[in-house]
């Protein structure tokens, strides 16, 4: 377990144990199958975690041909990936404007084609910088963003052969499911079924594309239904995706005490003074807050975070940079001390599906909005410089490798 007091000098920061998104990788990858490969997205940072440590992580977690690639959603994101080395294919996933085509092709990219027009424009692209470009052709099953449709594979698909040329390759072919997290499993199994019924109505290509469908979700519940490829995210960041999947938990959210003090009845707290003390009571201030991703509601939703493993409630509204939170049953808590919004404190836990319920949402959205003045801290017990390392009396504040990542991230 990893003593939350590692990090003696920062305010608040998200800790991020890489041992655990390696787990949650292998896991990904035994329930993809032998003959396929995965695609980690790594969208928005890397879920809010940090695109390029994950990415590193992941590289060592799985065997090359268990890598086939990663998933990004814009171009600068690919672009991070390329400048730091990264050299496995990139996917873009959502339709780029034609414009950003060029640039695309210059970082040596993938992208996901919607229409005919955008397959032609990467024709174009393509015979202008000399080189042949792959493509994945998304069909729409039923989550009406993007994507031909399904049910007119048979048309589309002549005349998208006929677009192709020497130019471009059509590399892959790719559904994505809207409902794969549910309890029923009838919507994404119908989707199944569109999608094969639209693979099976396009006129044959050699070599034939590349499919895949499954998300996390789709992955660990129906093992990617044996495509070629998978394309996990909060699996591997450790939030649940449907009823199959139980993650390791990665991300936690740490914050310290920067002032503790004792109150009378009556004291008022926050914005609005919400709240009262009801009798004699013990408070502390939290340096963390809304601007730092934690959701203003949370207060007012039962809000909780772990004090020397004990469950405290948060009280009165939570501030840009600061929240309150009542300790009188944790009397020994002091200044320094920290505080768990996400995680693991002694017996106690507190999930990123908790929090996301609360607060009305998904984990995706808790990890995304974790805010960039945070700094994301990578754990790794498993590696000799930090297996050694007594948790409770630690040498160094955020690793210097930590604070210059996030540094690098921050000029992004
Ligand atoms: C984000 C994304 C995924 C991953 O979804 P998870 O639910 O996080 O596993 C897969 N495919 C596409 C196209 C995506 O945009």
């Amino acid at each position: 377990m990893t003593d939350p007091s590692t990090i003696p000098t920062s305010r608040a920061w998200v800790e991020i144990r890489l041992d655990r998104l390696r787990e949650n990788a292998a896991e990904a990858r035994r329930a993809a199958g032998a003959g396929s490969a995965l695609v980690p997205m790594l969208k928005a940072d890397g879920y809010g975690l940090g695109a390029l440590p994950i990415a590193a992580a992941l590289r060592t977690a799985l065997e090359r041909s268990a890598l086939w690639g990663f998933g990004v959603a814009t171009l600068p994101e690919a672009e991070q990936l390329r400048e730091a080395g990264f050299t496995e294919r990139v996917l873009v996933f959502p339709p780029l404007l034609p414009e950003e085509f060029p640039r695309a092709a210059r970082v040596g990219v993938t992208l996901c084609l919607s229409d005919l027009d955008a397959i032609r424009e990467l024709a174009r692209v393509a015979s202008d910088v000399g080189r042949r470009l792959p493509f994945h052709l998304e069909i729409d099953t039923g989550m009406g963003r993007t994507g031909f449709p399904w049910s007119e594979a048979s048309r589309w698909g002549s005349e998208v052969v006929a677009a192709l040329g020497e130019e471009v390759q059509w590399e892959g072919t790719f559904t994505h499911f809207h409902s794969a997290d549910e309890a029923d499993p009838a919507p994404t199994r119908e989707q199944w079924r569109r999608f094969r019924i639209a693979v099976e109505a396009l006129p044959p290509l050699l070599p034939a594309p590349l499919l895949h469908v499954a998300n996390s979700a789709a992955l660990m519940r129906f093992n990617g239904f044996g495509c070629d490829l998978a394309r996990p995210g909060i699996h591997l960041f450790g939030g649940r995706a449907g009823p199959a999947s139980h993650p390791r938990p990665v991300a936690s959210l740490r914050a310290r005490l920067v002032r503790v003090r004792e109150v009378a009845p009556g004291t008022s707290v926050g914005y609005g003074a919400l709240y009262s003390a009801r009798g004699p009571e013990r408070w502390g201030t939290v340096a963390i807050g809304y601007g730092d991703g934690v959701a203003r509601k949370l207060a007012e939703a039962a809000g909780r975070v772990l004090v020397r493993g004990r469950s405290v409630p948060i009280i009165g509204r939570v501030s840009m940079d600061m929240l309150t939170i009542d300790l009188t049953r944790v009397p020994h808590a002091q200044i320094h001390d920290v505080a768990t919004l996400i995680g693991s404190d002694g017996e106690e836990e507190i999930t990123v599906e908790e929090v996301a319920r609360r607060c009305g949402t998904i984990s995706y959205e808790i990890f995304t909005r974790l805010g960039r003045r945070l700094p994301r801290v990578y754990l790794d017990p498993e590696t000799p410089e930090q297996a050694h390392e007594d948790p409770a009396r630690p040498p160094l504040g955020p690793t210097e490798s930590c604070a210059e990542r996030n540094a690098e991230n921050s000029d992004q």
